[in-house]
């Protein structure tokens, strides 16, 4: 090898899961967050690059059946040109990269090229589905061997690799990958082989993901079944007698929103517990970001504020943006929090007291119903606004309410100090919403009035294909209803209360109701 060659690039080819970016690994993990060139496939979550930085290069050389966007050969290319610019390359495939997953094909291509890598395992979907749907895949009175094979390797290789009829003989439990457009001749090779058509069988699409599916049907009625209830790629088919132990539902196949596709509007790059909280609970998130953040600049306000800080009594914050983009302005003015003062804090809602927390900052009051309304009453029931010092942090849309209600019935002195800037999105530039008008959604959730307006304006954007799922509108509060309602925009579904709670209690009533 020429020593020029050698550089300090690598290309990491690394093991993405399953589907639920919770079954990634470790090492996978801190791979993704300090890579320079990301390149993936359609069968990684997109979700794994939100991990990625965001100066890193993004390259998808995804392929789905009849759609090669790229040569393998190309892919070990690419591979190769990064490593030798000195980058360090994640290489994500779907599962384990060595399980079916043309691993071994990059490999001799950066071997050929002197270009160093690294394997890093991952959750292979049989397993992972076998785990998520219930499925036993051993047991030690029926046989001793799990085997993984594939339908077909190639979508340009039509023809079956695998002898089939003579896997009827190895028994044990066959895990078959890539195999439902060949799933009729597949089953009668089994059959013919000698398997009996009462063996259990089981097929689980879209393993781990909130869209799974699974049938559980004797080998011989796998066919029709599978057929009749619509199961397509990708998807893993399981055959032998450890899987008549199946379980009908499994933890996973419980989770109340499972399947429920949600589309969330607020602004992107927000680290969100509402996410979080809706995809422990199993629904298929979409981001249709509706309203863009932006900070605000009034530094000559900015500074007359921060001058006086110590003259009051209260700071109120109305949003977690207003409190993140304060405390930001903050540290910029002030090198100590002391120079908070003693000023008492009082809070929209939880979400924005926990933006405080890190600070140790004690939050005197946060509103029972997280609105600009029910803060202002609160506030008042302390009797201590009569001519107090009151700032109030906002953003570009003043809190009217608020502010009219602590000067009137309060009698506060109230100086308001916008922080950031609201604006619209623009709904083509969202990441979901091509799929968003594809497959629809079966909510689609408002936060705030902005998002409302903005949908409104661009409501008429928005064409759905033919057999797309028509959402619902919910919304966060009576302010969001109204505002959307005032438009001819029926909403279906109001949150209970207007808290993270509160929505996910409504929305999980309304669909285990309309189930
Ligand atoms: N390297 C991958 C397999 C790639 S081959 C792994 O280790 O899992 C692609 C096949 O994997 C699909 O046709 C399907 O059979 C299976 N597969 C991948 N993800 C799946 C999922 N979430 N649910 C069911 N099957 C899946």
């Amino acid at each position: 090898m020429d020593e020029k060659e050698i550089t300090i690039g690598i290309v990491y080819l690394v093991g993405a899961g399953p589907g639920d970016p919770e079954l990634l690994t470790l090492r996978a993990r801190s791979l993704i967050e300090s890579c320079d060139v990301l390149v993936y496939d359609h069968l990684a979550n997109r979700r794994l690059h939100d991990w990625a930085p965001p100066k890193c290069e993004r390259i998808d050389v995804g392929k789905s059946p009849g759609r090669h966007t790229m040569e393998q050969k190309e892919i070990g290319q690419i591979l190769v040109n990064k490593a030798k610019e000195g980058l360090r390359v994640v290489r994500l495939k779907g599962g384990d990269p060595f399980v079916f997953g043309r691993c071994a094909e990059e490999m001799l291509a950066l071997d050929e090229e002197g270009v160093s890598y690294e394997v890093v395992p991952g959750v292979t979907a049989a397993l992972a589905c076998a785990a998520y749907a219930g499925i036993p895949l051993s047991h030690r009175d029926f046989g001793s061997s799990i085997s993984f094979l594939t339908g077909h390797e190639d979508v340009a290789k039509e023809s079956l690799r695998v002898d089939f009829t003579k896997f009827s003989e190895v028994g044990g439990t066959l895990c078959i990958y890539m195999g439902m457009s060949k799933l009729e001749e597949i089953v009668e090779k089994l059959i013919v082989g000698g398997l009996p058509e009462n063996i259990p069988a089981a097929i689980v699409s879209h393993g781990t993901l909130p869209r799974q599916k699974k049938l559980l049907a004797p080998l011989g009625d796998l066919v029709a079944q599978a057929r009749e209830k619509n199961f397509r790629a990708p998807a893993i088919i399981f055959v032998g007698n450890s899987i008549g132990l199946s379980r009908t539902s499994t933890w996973f196949e419980q989770k109340p929103l499972l399947g429920r596709r949600i589309a969330l509007t607020r602004a992107s790059g927000q680290k969100s517990r509402m996410r979080a909280v809706l995809e422990s609970l199993g629904a298929e998130l979409l981001d249709l970001p509706l309203i863009k953040i932006h900070p605000s600049e009034d530094r000559k306000l900015i500074a007359e504020v921060f001058a006086g800080i110590a003259t009051y009594e209260w700071i109120v914050f109305t949003s977690t943006n207003g409190a993140r983009e304060f405390m930001k302005l903050f540290f910029r003015a002030f090198s100590d929090i002391r120079s908070f003062g003693p000023m008492r804090i009082a809070c929209v809602g939880q979400s924005t007291a926990d933006i405080l927390k890190p600070y140790n900052l004690e939050i005197e009051l946060t509103a029972k119903d997280a609105t600009a309304e029910s803060l202002a009453k609160d506030l008042v029931a302390t009797d201590s606004l009569d001519s107090a010092n009151v700032l109030v942090i906002t953003g570009n849309r003043n809190r009217e309410i608020l502010i009219d209600m602590l000067e009137k019935v309060g009698h506060a002195i109230v100086d308001t100090l916008p922080v950031y800037e609201t604006d619209f999105a623009d709904l083509l530039d969202a990441p979901d919403f091509k799929k968003f008008q594809k497959e629809g959604a079966d909510a689609v959730v408002f936060t705030s009035s902005s998002t409302a307006l903005s949908y409104v304006e661009q409501a008429e954007d928005i064409v759905f294909d033919s057999d797309a799922r028509a959402p619902i509108l919910c919304s966060f509060g009576p302010q969001t209803t109204k505002t959307l309602e005032s438009n001819d925009l029926p909403v279906a579904l109001e949150a209970s209360h207007p808290s993270l709670d509160g929505l996910c209690h409504s929305l999980v009533k309304h669909f285990t109701e309309s189930k």
